[in-house]
C-alpha cells in the first residue's frame, strides 16, 4: 500500500470525460485546488460515438453551459468542420445548433485548456476506490494503492464502469473500444450502498474514406454564415466541409437479417436497456420492416484523417456482417473499415439517489456526473460536469449551491427528470421535456444564464455587462416600435405589397406591424430609419418578443405558478411515514426520492394531486411553511 499523496485537494475529480472537464474546469477557476485523475490523458475529451456537438434539444445544453461559463461552446468552434443550423423553419423554441467537429483536433483543444489551468493537476490513473468515513467523503484510492484526499469527489466515469463490449457474439471488457474498463469502481460505489443498473449503447464503424466512392453520392454543405456556439466568440474562421448522404436499400436489409443469429441484441447477450432514439442499424431494419431505405450521413472524423463515420449505422452485429452491408451501400461498394462497430454495456447509478446540486444523498461531498446518472451524449454529460463543479467549489467555498429550475434552463429540466423520475432507458434531451420550451431557447440562453453565470464567478464581468446592455437595447427598441406609428398611404402600402403584405388601412405602431410573419425586423427599416442600428442577435429578440407576445406571457404566468411550488421547501429528513392520508406506495416514493420541495414531490410519478394537499396540509401544522 503506497502512503497517501500529500497534496491535499479541494475538489478530486474522477474522468476526463465531457463531465470531467466541464467540473475539473469549473471548480479549478472558482479558486478551488483540484485534481482530475483520468485513465488515459491522451484521451481527454475524446468523443466516444459521433463527432459532433450539438442537435435538437442537445444545442440548447451548449449555449447554456457557455452561458454559464462553460468550456464546450468554445471547444467546438474552434474544432468543428462543418455548423449547421437545424429547424430553422421551424419555431425558435425548436431550432437548435449542430457542428461536426475534428475529432483529435477537439480532445487536444481540451487537453490543452486543462492544462494550462491555474489550480488544477491532471494525473494519469485508475481510480478503485471511493474513501469515506463518518458518511463524508475522504478521498480516492487508485488501482496501484495511492490515496488522494480531497474534501469533495466527483465521479465522471462514462460507459466505463463495467464495460463490457460486443461485437457479434464476440464479447470482452473495455470502457470504450480501445479502452480499460472500470471494474472496481463501480464495486466501490454498490458497497457504499448506491442502487446500480445497466445500459447499452452503440456505435458504426469507422471507414477508411480512400474506398469511399464520393463521386456518385449527394454533399450535404454547413451553413453559408455558420452561428458560433459560443456567446463570447468572434466570428467563425475555420473553412467547413462537405458530409455525404447515401441510404441502405432492400440488399443491405437482406445481410442484416441474415446475420441476426450471431447479433448480441437479438441472441440475448445484450440484456441492458438501449438508448430509444438512436437504434442501431439492426433495431431500425427490424422495427421499421416497410421502410425500405435509411439515410446515411458519411461524416469526416477531421481535416487531418482519412476516416469517416457512417452516422446512422451503428451496429453489433459481427465485423464479416458489417462489412457485407456496408458494401450494398451506394458509393461503399468497395469500402474497408478501419475499426469495427460495437456495442457497449455498463453500469450506471440510479440518479433518484442525487440531490440537484449532483451532490449524493448517501454521502456528503460525493458529487456524480454525466453517463453515470444515466444519461447519453457529451452535452448531458458536459451539462452535468458543471453543475457538478461549481457545487463541488462553492461547498468547498461554504457558499450557496446552484440550482437551476425547470423554468431557468434545459440543465435544470435535465437534472430535475433524473433525480426526480429517475430513468429506465439512457436518457438524452430533447426540446419536448421542456414545459416551457418557448423561453428555454437557444438564443436567449445568455439573457437567461449569464448573469447567474457571473455571480458565480465563472464569467469576466466584461462578457456580463455586454448581456446588460444587450437587454437593455432590446427593452428600448420594443417600447420604441410601440412608440412609433405609420398611417395609410400609398408609398406604405406599395411597400408592404412588395413584402407580400397587406395594406393597411388605420394608423399602426411598428410593433403591430412586426407582429406579421412575413415582415421581419429590418423591414421596418424602410418606415422608420432608426431600425438599423441594434445589432442581429437583438433584432432576433425583439422580433421573437414581438411575435410570440401571447405564448411568451402564457408559459411566464406558468413559471409563476411553478415557481410557487418550488418554495415551498420539504426538509431532507422529513418523515413520510407519520403523515395520515398518504397511501403506503406514495409514502414509499417520497421517502425514496426525497424531494426538496412540494413542487419536485408533486413530479414524483404516482403522487397525486390529492396527495399533494394532503401533504401541504401537514406541513404547515408543522410550521414547516
Ligand atoms: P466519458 O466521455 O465516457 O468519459 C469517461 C472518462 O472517465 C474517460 O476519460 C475515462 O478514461 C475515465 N475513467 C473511467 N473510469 C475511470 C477510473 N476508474 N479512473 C480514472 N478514470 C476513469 N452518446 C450519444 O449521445 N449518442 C450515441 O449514439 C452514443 N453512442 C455511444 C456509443 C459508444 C460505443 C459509446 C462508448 C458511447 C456513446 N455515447 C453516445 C455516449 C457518449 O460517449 C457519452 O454519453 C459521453 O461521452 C459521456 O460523457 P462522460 O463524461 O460521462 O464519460
Amino acid at each position: 500500500m503506497l502512503a497517501a499523496y500529500p497534496k491535499k485537494y479541494d475538489v478530486i475529480v474522477v474522468g476526463g470525460g465531457h463531465a470531467g472537464i466541464e467540473a475539473s474546469l469549473a471548480s479549478a477557476r472558482l479558486g478551488c485546488q483540484t485534481l482530475l485523475l483520468t485513465m488515459n490523458l491522451d484521451t481527454i475529451g475524446l468523443m466516444s460515438c459521433n463527432p459532433a456537438i450539438g442537435g435538437i434539444g442537445k444545442g440548447q445544453l451548449v449555449k447554456e453551459i457557455d452561458a454559464l461559463g462553460g468550456e464546450m461552446g468554445k471547444a467546438i468552434d474552434s474544432t468543428a468542420i462543418q455548423f449547421r443550423r437545424l429547424n430553422t423553419k421551424k419555431g425558435p423554441a425548436v431550432q437548435s445548433s449542430r457542428a461536426q467537429a475534428d475529432r483529435q483536433g477537439y480532445r487536444l483543444y481540451m487537453k490543452w485548456v486543462l492544462e494550462k489551468q491555474a489550480g488544477l493537476d491532471i494525473k494519469q490513473a485508475l481510480v478503485d476506490r471511493i474513501l469515506v468515513r463518518d458518511g463524508l467523503v475522504q478521498g480516492v484510492e487508485m488501482h496501484l494503492g495511492e490515496k488522494f484526499s480531497g474534501k469533495s469527489v466527483i465521479i465522471t466515469p462514462g460507459t466505463f464502469l463495467n464495460g463490457l463490449i460486443h461485437i457479434g457474439l464476440t464479447n470482452f471488457p473495455g470502457g470504450r473500444m480501445g479502452d480499460f474498463p472500470s471494474l472496481e469502481l463501480s464495486q466501490s460505489l454498490s458497497n457504499l450502498g448506491f442502487r446500480l443498473g445497466r445500459f447499452k449503447t452503440g456505435t458504426c464503424p469507422r471507414l477508411d474514406g480512400k474506398t469511399i466512392d464520393f463521386s456518385c453520392l449527394d454533399p450535404q454543405e454547413g451553413d453559408k454564415n455558420p452561428v458560433p456556439f459560443s456567446f463570447s466568440a468572434p466570428k467563425i474562421n475555420q473553412s467547413q466541409v462537405p458530409c455525404y448522404i447515401t441510404y441502405t436499400n432492400s440488399k443491405t436489409h437482406h445481410i442484416i437479417k441474415g446475420g441476426l443469429d450471431r447479433s448480441p441484441l437479438y441472441t440475448g447477450v445484450i440484456k441492458a436497456t438501449g438508448v430509444r432514439y438512436c437504434p442501431s442499424i439492426e433495431d431500425k431494419v427490424m422495427r421499421f420492416p416497410h421502410k425500405e431505405r435509411h439515410q446515411i450521413f458519411l461524416e469526416p472524423e477531421g481535416l487531418e484523417t482519412n476516416e469517416y463515420y457512417p452516422n446512422g449505422l451503428s451496429t453489433s452485429l459481427p465485423l464479416d456482417i458489417q462489412l457485407k452491408m456496408l458494401r450494398t451501400i451506394k458509393g461503399l461498394e468497395k469500402v474497408e473499415i478501419t475499426r469495427p462497430g460495437y456495442g457497449i454495456e455498463h453500469d450506471y447509478v440510479d440518479p433518484t439517489h442525487l440531490k440537484p446540486t449532483l451532490e449524493t444523498k448517501l454521502i456528503r461531498g460525493l458529487f456524480l456526473a454525466g453517463q453515470i446518472n444515466g444519461t447519453t451524449g457529451y452535452e448531458e454529460a458536459a451539462a452535468q460536469g458543471l453543475v457538478a463543479g461549481i457545487n463541488a467549489a462553492l461547498m468547498v467555498l461554504g457558499k450557496d449551491p446552484l440550482i437551476l429550475d425547470r423554468s431557468k434552463a434545459y440543465i435544470g429540466v435535465l437534472i430535475d427528470d433524473l433525480i426526480t423520475r429517475g430513468t429506465n432507458e439512457p436518457y438524452r434531451m430533447f426540446t419536448s421535456r421542456s414545459e416551457y420550451r418557448l423561453l428555454l431557447r437557444e438564443d436567449n440562453a445568455d439573457l437567461r444564464l449569464r448573469e447567474k453565470g457571473y455571480r458565480i464567478g465563472l464569467v469576466e464581468k466584461a462578457e456580463y455587462q455586454e448581456v446588460e446592455a444587450k437587454e437593455k437595447h432590446i427593452k428600448d427598441e420594443l417600447d420604441r416600435l410601440s412608440s412609433i406609428s405609420i398611417s395609410p398611404g400609398d408609398k406604405i402600402n406599395k411597400k408592404l405589397a412588395s413584402l407580400g403584405s397587406s395594406p393597411i388601412n388605420h394608423t399602426v405602431s411598428l410593433r403591430e406591424l412586426l407582429r406579421r410573419p412575413e415582415i421581419s425586423y429590418r423591414d421596418l427599416g424602410f418606415f422608420d430609419e432608426e431600425v438599423s442600428k441594434i445589432e442581429d442577435g437583438e433584432a432576433q429578440q425583439v422580433e421573437i418578443q414581438v411575435m410570440y407576445d401571447g405564448y411568451i406571457k402564457r408559459q411566464l404566468q406558468q413559471v409563476k405558478n411553478f415557481k410557487k411550488m418550488e418554495k415551498l421547501k420539504i426538509p431532507l429528513d422529513f418523515d413520510y411515514e407519520s403523515v395520515g392520508g398518504l397511501s403506503t406506495e406514495v409514502k414509499e416514493k417520497l421517502s425514496k426520492i426525497r424531494p426538496y420541495s412540494l413542487g419536485q414531490a408533486s413530479r414524483i410519478s404516482g403522487v397525486t394531486p390529492a396527495a399533494i394537499s394532503v401533504l401541504m396540509i401537514y406541513l404547515k401544522k408543522l410550521g414547516q411553511m
